[in-house]
Formats: structure tokens, sequence, C-alpha cells
């Protein structure tokens, strides 16, 4: 765990356990007036079921949470995806509470092996996350098909999504990528919301950052964009800067 902390110190200081990042955000989130009954929360994250332990801990805090997930955690649900999560909204004194959370993620393994992960009854390491490990061999191999694959619809959209953002010709390493894949879903998180919300109606917290899997079993995740919409205005949630000793 020693060698974990040292790593999530150089490729993403400020990240701590899940919990304290959860429960801070939380306790931030109800002094501002969001709630388990007034607020609906909406949950983007790969597919991995590595990812779904964080679900389950914002569900904890806040209640079932509406699905944003695909591969990798990028956004593809679209308008349509984001207008039904509002219409499931509670309405509280004529306004609608969304809380979206939005995380890509990366596994370290026991020897500090970035992208990898322990799996229950799998033999050796395998990737996390799979589906940017893929992507970066791609780019490192000089092929990739920026084409939609009917075939393979989440893994082509996300490369084309990415190919968009990064640098022609540069092939990140894997936490570059991660970061760069945590800067899209913000991205397109914000766009979105701008274009599906009324500030008159719906106050929102988002809380994006980068899961990260340590060779424990344990989750813990980087801080990336938090904050609240309350009224049309913006309050960030300064997260507390240190890791606990968890
Ligand atoms: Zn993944």
């Amino acid at each position: 765990m020693e060698r974990f902390k040292m790593l999530v110190e150089r490729d993403f200081p400020g990240a701590m356990p899940k919990e304290d990042l959860l429960d801070h955000c939380t306790q931030a989130l109800n002094a501002l007036g969001f709630n388990r009954n007034n607020t609906i929360p909406a949950v983007g994250l790969c597919r991995d079921e590595l990812c779904r332990s964080v679900r389950h801990a914002v569900q904890e805090r806040w209640g079932e949470a509406f699905d944003m997930s695909s591969l990798a955690g990028v956004l593809l649900l679209g308008r349509t995806g984001f207008l039904a999560a509002h219409d499931h909204a509670p309405l509280e004194g004529g306004k609608e509470r969304y809380l979206y959370v939005a995380m890509p993620h990366v596994g370290y393994g026991p020897s500090g092996e970035v992208g990898k992960a322990f799996r229950l009854g799998r033999p050796g390491l395998s990737s996390a996350c799979g589906a940017l490990v893929a992507f970066r061999r791609e780019l490192e191999s000089g092929r990739v098909d920026p084409t939609l694959n009917q075939d393979d619809l989440e893994q082509s959209l996300i490369r084309i999504r990415l190919l968009k953002h990064l640098q022609f010709g540069h092939v990140p390493d894997l936490v570059e990528l991660t970061r760069a894949t945590h800067d899209v879903i913000l991205e397109d998180l914000e766009r979105t919301v701008a274009s599906t919300t009324d500030p008159a109606s719906c106050d929102y917290g988002v809380v994006t950052g980068v899961l990260l899997h340590a060779p424990n079993g344990r989750t813990w995740i980087w801080p990336g964009a938090v904050y609240a919409v309350v009224d049309g205005k913006r309050i960030d949630i300064a997260c507390p800067p240190k890791p606990t000793s968890r």
C-alpha cells in the first residue's frame, strides 16, 4: 500500500480513499441544500465491475442513481440521456436537483504496474482501464481507425472523441491518457448540462475525478472538478488536500 500511495502522489497528487472524498462532497452539498430526498444522482463510470463499488458508495449516500456509464467512463448518453435523468428528479419547491458523478479509472498492480489490476479467479494481472489500454496500444502502433464501427460502437465512439482532444502524433502514457479522458468527460458533461438545464429551476452538483484501484482492492479518487451550481451561481467545493491513513 505504501508503494501505491507513493505512485498516487506522483501521478494523481491529492487523491484520497473514495469514502473520504464522497463524505466530504456529501457534507458540502448538504450545506448547499442538496439531500438524498430532493436530489437524483447520475453516475457515469466505466462498465468495469471494479468501478461498481464507487456507484454503490454514491448510492449509499444519495439513493438510486441514473446510469450514465459507458466504456472508459466517456459520456455517450447525449442530451436524451441527460434529459431522462432530469425527468426522474424529485421536485421540491419548484426545483429539480441533480448530482453528476463522472470519472474514468486506472489500476495499479502490486509492483506498481500502471493500468493493471488483480481480479479474483483470473491468473496474472489484467488491464484497467481495458478500453483506454487498447486505444493507447493502437496509438502506439500508428494504426487507428477513426470511423464508427457498428460492431464496436462504444469503443469506436471513444476513439473518435479522444482523437479530437489529443495532440496529433503524440502518444500519451496511460496516466496522461486517463487525465485526458477525465478532461473530455468534464467538457462533455458541462456542455450537455448547459444545454439541458434551466438555471432558474435546476440546481446541481458536479463531482469528477479519476478512480484509482489499489492492489488491496480499495479504490481511491483523485478529485477533478468539484462544485455546485445553485440559483445559476457556481460554488466551488474545496477538497481536503491530504489523504488519510485509511
Ligand atoms: Zn475501464
